[in-house]
C-alpha cells in the first residue's frame, strides 16, 4: 500500500550507465521497490523510472516506466531517473514500520554503492562498471567520457586477469563477466575468450585433440575421421569406444546404405566424399521369375 503524499514535490537526480548489463536493486522505499538500471546499448539510448514514481506522484501520472531512443552506433547509455522518496523503518518504541523521508543523494549514494563499489574485487582498483551520477537530466560529453574510461580501466583489468588466470592454469575461474569485457574491447582471437559460444567438443581419435563434436575432419592433425574409424575398426578402435558420436552415426548410415546397395553393386572403396541422408525405403530387387516357368 502506498503512501499518500499529496503535497509532496520530490526532487530528483540521474544516474548514467554505460555498463552492457542490467543492474538492479531493491529497497525498501514506498514498501519495496526494486530499481533497474536497464543494459546499456551501444545504438540506444534508455531512460529508465521506478515503476512506483508514475503510480505515486501526481506531476507524472503517465510517465512510461522505459523510453528507449534510438542513436548513432557507439553513442548510446542508459539513465535512472530516482527521487527522494520513503524508507519503511521500524519504529523502535513502537516496533511498527514508518514511513521516512529519504532525500535522493541517499538513494543515489545507496545504488552507486551496489553497482559500482562492492560488486566488484579490490584488486581493480577504483574502476568499475560505467555508471556515474550525473548533474542534469541528460550526460554532457564529458560525463560520457568519464563513464566510458572508467569502464574501459575496469574491462582492461578483467581481461589482464584472464589472461593471467589462463596461462596459471585457472582457466575455469574465468566467468562470462571476463569475456563480456573482451568481447567489449573487440578482442578477438584469445584461447581464453573462445568458449565465450560454448561448444561441445570431442577428442580426435587419431591425435587426441579436443575438436567440435560435429567434425569429420580433424583441424590438428588433417586426418578424415570416418576414413580412420573405418581402417581402426578390425582392430577393435571404434568410434563409440572413443566417444566420437557423431561419426559412429555416420558410420552406421553408410554400413546401412552399402547392405542395401551390395545386393546390386559392391560397396565402395572409399568413404564418401560428402555425407548422404541414408538411404531408406529402396525395395529390395525383384524377385527374377522363374524362366520358362510353366503356369
Ligand atoms: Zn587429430
Amino acid at each position: 500500500m502506498f503512501p499518500t503524499h499529496q503535497d509532496f514535490i520530490p526532487r530528483s537526480t540521474t544516474i548514467l550507465s554505460v555498463y552492457p548489463i542490467r543492474k538492479t536493486a531493491t529497497m525498501r522505499h514506498i514498501g519495496q521497490t526494486t530499481y533497474t538500471m536497464p543494459p546499456a546499448d551501444k545504438g540506444l539510448i534508455r531512460v529508465a523510472q521506478p515503476d512506483w514514481a508514475c503510480k505515486v506522484f501526481d506531476f507524472q501520472k503517465n510517465l512510461p516506466p522505459l523510453v528507449e531512443t534510438p542513436c548513432n552506433n557507439g553513442d548510446g547509455y542508459s539513465l535512472l531517473c530516482i527521487y527522494d522518496t520513503f524508507q519503511s523503518v521500524t519504529d523502535p518504541s513502537t516496533e511498527r514500520p514508518e514511513d521516512k523521508p529519504m532525500m535522493v543523494e541517499f538513494v543515489r549514494q545507496d545504488l552507486l554503492r551496489q553497482w559500482v563499489s562492492q560488486s566488484f574485487g579490490s584488486n581493480l582498483g577504483a574502476s568499475g562498471p560505467g555508471i556515474i551520477a550525473i548533474a542534469g537530466t541528460t550526460p554532457t560529453e564529458e560525463e560520457l567520457a568519464r563513464a566510458r574510461a572508467m569502464q574501459h580501466e575496469f574491462f582492461t583489468a578483467l581481461v589482464m586477469s584472464a589472461r593471467d588466470l589462463y596461462t596459471t592454469g585457472h582457466a575455469k575461474e574465468i566467468n562470462n563477466r571476463h569475456r563480456m569485457a573482451g568481447e567489449y574491447l573487440g578482442i578477438q582471437g584469445e584461447a581464453w575468450m573462445q568458449s565465450i559460444k560454448p561448444k561441445t567438443l570431442k577428442t580426435c581419435g587419431s591425435c587426441g585433440a579436443d575438436i567440435d563434436h560435429i567434425a569429420i575432419t580433424c583441424n590438428s592433425c588433417s586426418a578424415n575421421l570416418v576414413k580412420f574409424y573405418q581402417e581402426m575398426i578390425p582392430y577393435g578402435i571404434t568410434p563409440e569406444s572413443r566417444g566420437d558420436h557423431f561419426v559412429a552415426d555416420i558410420l552406421k548410415r553408410y554400413a546401412a546404405a552399402n547392405s542395401v546397395n551390395t545386393t546390386v553393386a559392391p560397396p565402395a572403396p572409399e568413404p564418401p566424399k560428402s555425407i548422404k541422408p541414408p538411404i531408406t525405403g529402396i525395395a529390395p530387387p525383384p524377385k527374377p521369375e522363374a524362366v520358362g516357368a510353366r503356369p
